[in-house]
């Protein structure tokens, strides 16, 4: 028999679509991927999103600074085999918000309290041309559904150069809360690389571990909110490099990476900056691979949404929701308002074909 409603995605959009789904009374499944894939990791694709990748989280609503301790471990059950209670316990609590692997942990934990199917698979394909949908995963299993909403979210950018794709794993990352503690880059320079909040999130997170943190910016402003910017310019660890961009990372195989020739983008002048590492925080691509051009994406590579203020794709009973599909905005709390959207929609799209 087919599901009603299939919710790809482990972010904020795709745990509160599966929350509303689930209320709702239409017995939602989501495939919220595959944690033991290493180029899930890698990518920055695993279970929980990109949220689950950074650490203090201030700007979702309702979660000023406190201990939260006591109310995760009420909150989080330790009789998940997928994901143990290990948030709680282990996080460091935060100064100003709360974890964003917390947070996550928290929205996946409400989707299944009210009976949220969840399956730990990545989905590989999807045949939208068929009645219902046919979603695969990586384990071969085909499933079909009567709606589909894509909340895959986005993965970080590289730069593209062959020197850095040597490195990765050996120095070079988009991801310093997963990497920056590793013992390779403790009391060592590092490089980072991008001008947005990510940028200076990343450059602050890894003051607490590095020697110094060189931060290359291509142009001369930077692109993070004023208080973000605020924390790097008096952060006594961080230097800033404007109109700076990265010509080569350098290294061996026995060490991975030893340093970073970088170019003035104006002057076109070069010089070597000593690095044990090179984070990269330039942005990122969303995933829509597995879509095999079968839903309309802008000219960004998104997923259009083809109705002002609706959650519709170009094939009807596909829902988008989140930064698969927004270019603009992509903060935690308009991915989660577009997954109670998306919900919503699909839920009226069911009903209305007599299909619930
Ligand atoms: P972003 O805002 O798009 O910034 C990307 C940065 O990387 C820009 O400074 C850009 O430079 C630079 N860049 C892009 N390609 C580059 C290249 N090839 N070489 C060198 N530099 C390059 O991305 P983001 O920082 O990941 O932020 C994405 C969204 O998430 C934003 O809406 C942000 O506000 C939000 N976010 C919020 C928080 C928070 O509130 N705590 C934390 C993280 C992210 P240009 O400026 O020159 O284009």
């Amino acid at each position: 028999m087919a599901e009603n409603i299939v919710i790809i995605g482990s972010g904020p959009a795709a745990w509160t679509a599966a929350i509303y789904a689930a209320r709702a009374n239409i017995n939602p499944l989501v495939f919220e991927g595959n944690p033991f894939d290493e180029r899930n990791r890698q990518n920055g694709t695993l279970p929980l999103g990109q949220l689950a990748l950074t650490t203090e989280v201030e700007n979702f609503p309702s979660w000023p600074a406190g201990d939260t301790r006591h109310y995760l471990q009420s909150a989080l059950k330790s009789d998940d085999p997928d994901f143990p209670n290990w948030v709680a316990n282990n996080q460091p609590q935060p100064t100003h918000g709360i974890n964003g692997p917390e947070l996550m942990a928290l929205m996946r934990q409400q989707a299944k309290n009210f009976g949220t199917r969840v399956e730990s698979k990545d989905v590989v394909n999807v045949d939208l041309r068929k009645r219902p949908f046919i979603v695969t995963t990586h384990d071969h299993t085909t499933i079909e559904t009567h709606t589909l909403i894509i909340a895959t979210g986005a993965r970080a950018n590289y730069l593209g150069l062959p020197s850095e794709d040597r490195f990765k794993n050996r120095g070079v990352s988009a991801c310093a809360v997963c990497d920056g503690a590793l013992p390779r880059f403790r009391s060592k320079p590092i490089v980072v690389v991008g001008g947005g909040d990510s940028a200076v999130e990343e450059a602050s997170y890894l003051s607490k571990f590095a020697s110094q943190v060189h931060m290359l910016v291509r142009r001369d402003v930077l692109r993070a909110s004023k208080i973000m910017q605020d924390r790097v310019k008096s952060n006594p660890k961080i230097q800033i490099y404007w109109h700076t961009e990265v010509d080569e990372v350098l290294g061996d195989d026995k060490n991975g990476v030893t340093a970073i020739r970088v170019k003035n983008n104006q002057s076109g002048q070069k010089m070597e900056l000593e690095a044990a590492g090179l984070f990269l925080a330039i942005g990122h691509t969303p995933n829509v691979a597995f879509l095999q051009g079968q839903v309309e994406l802008n000219d960004k590579g998104y997923i259009k949404w083809t109705t002002t203020a609706r959650t519709y794709t170009s094939v009807e009973g596909v829902f988008a929701a989140g930064d698969v599909a927004d270019d603009y905005y992509r903060q935690a709390v308009t991915a989660a308002g577009s997954g109670c959207m998306a919900a919503l929609d699909a839920e009226r799209y069911l009903s209305h074909h007599g299909l619930i």
